[in-house]
């Protein structure tokens, strides 16, 4: 299968004036969700968030090719048919292909701090249930560089955490003490911002999952979700008797603010991927192992069966009700 010419494009929907601040495109989000095919499915929001140069993008651009594989969406249409998974590679694309999508790479330039989201829509209906969905990719970009300001980060941060259903946090070699002050600071924020009625023991926000790339300790912790998983319980997020009070509170929080905490560790992808500057995205560029693991992460993050409905306040929201609290959500995140 080709993927020359993707049917959609990166859209900035969120940036930041000099004076920091928000500046929101509300033609093109009005555009995006004006189709009435999605205004009344449920919604799927897959969002991707870490710091500059992690491979985000990157990663997301497989993500679209999994989703045009896979799924008819507004701008290419298909027969809604029954979805059947098949094991195989091609999905991927060809070996030599070029990737394109949101604009990924180690350019010199510096990116704009802002929430991108793919002009494109997927549609899909359940097996189980015959219930129609819409599946949403975003990315963010310009975080954590030497010219965001902390508050810029938080607002992104915070905001990627209410929009999405699927939040992946991408980091680099390993999870770090500060980076989970981070989250804890921006889910709290979150919470006491936007969730009007809390009930007792109701987890506010849904998916979070930690991307780690480049491990390299998978002796102890293999690859994948399996050895992810392992890690965060028996590293990352246990709570000892012994441990600081911060650390443990760090800790109860996060676990308090998701349904679910999951981890994923992929392999270092090979030199031309971390570094050639005329690499382009192929996947005859990665090594065997990170092609793999990507790979199945990606499956495992977007299979039918995996996918994760946005719910607000326990209720599962339609795509007309997810423009309504993007730009509220927004709007919040201004002052
Ligand atoms: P973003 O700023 O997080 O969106 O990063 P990009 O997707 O633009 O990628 C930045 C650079 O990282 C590019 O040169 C990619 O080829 C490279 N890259 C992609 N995946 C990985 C990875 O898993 N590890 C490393 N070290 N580099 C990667
Ligand atoms: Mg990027």
């Amino acid at each position: 299968m080709s993927h020359e010419h993707l049917h959609g494009k990166p859209i900035t929907v969120l940036t930041f004036s000099e004076t920091k601040e928000i500046i929101i495109d509300n033609d093109e989000l009005e555009k995006m969700f004006n189709y009435p095919e999605i205004q009344e499915r449920k919604v799927v929001i897959l969002s991707l968030i870490g710091a500059f140069r992690g491979g985000k993008s990157f990663f997301l651009d497989y993500c679209l090719r999994f989703l045009y594989a896979h799924f008819p969406s507004i701008n290419n249409p298909w027969e809604e048919t029954q979805f059947i998974f098949e094991t195989n590679d091609s999905w991927l694309g060809e070996p030599d292909e070029p990737l394109t999508g949101f604009s990924w790479r180690s350019g010199t330039k510096r990116d704009t701090t802002g929430i991108i989201m793919w002009s494109d829509v997927f549609l899909h209906t359940i097996d189980r249930t015959g219930e129609k969905i819409a599946i949403f990719v975003m990315d963010t970009q310009g975080l954590f560089d030497n010219e965001s300001t902390p508050a810029d980060n938080s607002r992104i941060f915070a905001l990627g955490t209410v929009i999405s259903s699927i939040q992946v946090l991408n980091l680099m070699n390993r999870v770090q003490e500060d980076q989970l002050q981070y989250l804890q600071f921006a889910t709290e924020f979150t919470k006491f911002t936007t969730v009007e009625t809390v009930e007792e023991n109701q987890k506010p926000f849904q998916n979070l999952t930690f991307l780690i790339r480049d491990w390299t300790n998978d002796e102890e912790f293999e690859f994948g979700i399996e050895g992810g998983n392992k890690y965060f319980e028996e590293e990352v997020l246990k709570i000892t008797a012994t441990q600081m009070p911060e650390l443990r509170s760090v800790r109860e929080s996060i676990k308090s603010s998701f349904e679910h905490i999951g981890c994923c560790l992929l392999p270092h992808p090979g030199r031309a991927v971390a570094g050639r500057k005329t690499y382009d995205g192929k996947l005859s560029g990665m090594e065997k192992d990170f092609k793999e693991e990507l790979k199945k992460f990606i499956e495992h993050l977007l299979l039918p069966d995996n996918m994760i409905l946005k719910k607000i306040n326990a209720q599962e929201i339609t795509g007309k009700e997810l423009r309504t609290y993007i730009e509220k959500y927004f709007k919040l995140f201004q002052s």
